[in-house]
């Protein structure tokens, strides 16, 4: 194996090569679709060169290097503005589920494709009823011999309509306490049954969708850990999300461009923008800090002492607070620009998707600063005896 300067050298050296055509290719893109045929390409790309899945095994496509040297790559990308986008977030939630949960079928038959964006996925858990509270949901998957039927309604599925299978959490059992009836399923979006609705945003965009299934049909292989088990897996997902989301992957304005703004408005000595201004540099340097101490731990093999849900809380946070400005800045003429105003619009995708931020500062009261944990009154009753107190 590469020792780590010969490793991020190669790295570097690949990149100069690949990334300014791909980041021409992301400047054109007009349209989620667009963006996500760039990001598509861009991970066969990487993984036709062995730089996808760097810390994978072998036998499932990856180049089985050290985390250490996934993450050098991952900051060359960086620097280079270039990522495959949501088809990178997606392998970066499911690839880890799969290894830790699938058997070995399911991974020699799903990860390489994943890995290639050969096949492309989406995850079907948030429901109308079940966001926060999503051991809540009411999709059923009742056994019929060596498959599931599922029916039910999954609602903000991303990119649903763009992709080819999906992660779905359904109900397998309605008599034990609403966490240990849930099994998890790998659906094939091109199933009869399976219905995909878009969603028009604020913004004009659909990027996500609500997702009908009726009698769609999940064979027992398709179970991922056990039947009923499907609890455990959806937290390997959820927990890598929130990592996903706190590391910054999806693209936004930052610092440097607001400054720009505002010596183009002739603003930027006003004591208050400048307070403003100082405000989002300081959050920008600070998360820029708490990423290299998450990189320095995995780079060193340790568990990462920042948790995920601070990151994500941040730097969703932190998000906001640019496009506020943003917008502020540009005063009235923001009417007449895309930009800035479709980032203040956007903020929720951050604050909210992945989990809400209130939702994960419970967590983190929990995780990270050890106080009592929330009253759980519903852990002992069944979810037909909750459903049945509902009514
Ligand atoms: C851009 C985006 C993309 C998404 N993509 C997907 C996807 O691909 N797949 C998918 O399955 N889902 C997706 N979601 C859904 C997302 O996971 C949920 O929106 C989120 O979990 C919140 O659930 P909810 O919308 O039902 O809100 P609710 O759970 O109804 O919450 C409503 C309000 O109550 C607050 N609240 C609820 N419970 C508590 C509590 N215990 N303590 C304090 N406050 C609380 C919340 O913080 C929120 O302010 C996406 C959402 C967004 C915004």
């Amino acid at each position: 194996m590469l020792p780590d300067n010969a490793f991020r050298a190669e790295a570097a050296a690949w990149l100069a090569q690949h990334a300014p055509a791909m980041r021409a290719r992301l400047d054109a893109a007009s349209n989620d679709r667009a963006r996500f045929d760039a990001g598509r390409a861009w991970q066969r790309e990487l993984y036709d060169d062995r730089w996808a899945g760097i810390s994978w095994p072998t036998e499932y496509g990856g180049r089985g290097a050290t985390p250490a040297q996934a993450t050098i790559f991952a900051e060359e990308q960086a620097r280079f503005a270039v990522s495959s986008g949501f088809v990178g977030s997606t392998i970066g939630m499911v690839g880890p589920t799969l290894l830790r949960y699938g058997n070995e079928a399911q991974r020699l038959r799903y990860l390489r494709p994943l890995l290639r964006a050969d096949e492309t996925w989406c995850q079907l858990f948030s429901e109308p009823s079940a966001g926060s509270d999503l051991a809540n949901l009411s999709t059923r998957a009742d056994r019929h011999g060596d498959e599931f039927v599922v029916n039910g309604q999954k609602v903000w599925t991303s990119n649903a309509h763009l992709c080819d299978f999906a992660i779905l959490l359904a109900r397998t059992n309605p008599d034990v306490p609403k966490h240990r009836g849930i099994s998890f399923l790998l659906l094939d979006l091109r199933a009869p049954g399976v219905e995909i609705r878009p969603l028009r945003q604020i913004t004009g965009a659909a990027h996500f969708n609500e997702v009908f299934l009726t009698d769609a049909r999940v064979p027992l292989e398709n179970v991922v850990g056990d039947v009923d088990g499907g609890w455990a897996p959806a937290r390997v997902v959820l927990a890598h999300e929130a990592s996903v989301i706190g590391g910054g992957n999806s693209a936004a304005t930052g610092y440097d461009a607001l400054l720009d703004l505002a010596r183009m408005r002739d603003c930027r000595r006003d004591p208050i923008v400048r307070q403003r201004l100082a405000h989002v540099y300081t959050r920008e340097q600070i998360l820029g800090y708490m990423k290299h101490r998450v990189l320095q731990s995995v780079r060193s093999g340790d568990r990462p002492e920042i948790d995920g849900s601070v990151m994500k809380v941040l730097w969703s946070e932190a998000r906001r607070e640019r496009a506020e400005l943003g917008v502020a800045l540009l005063g009235a003429g923001g009417a007449l620009c895309d930009e800035w105003p479709a980032q203040l619009l956007e903020q929720f995708s951050g604050t909210i998707g992945g989990g809400t931020n209130e939702v994960h500062r419970t967590m983190i009261g929990e995780r990270v600063l050890g106080l009592p944990p929330e009253p759980r009154v519903d852990r002992d009753v069944s979810y037909r005896e909750l459903v049945a107190a509902r009514a």
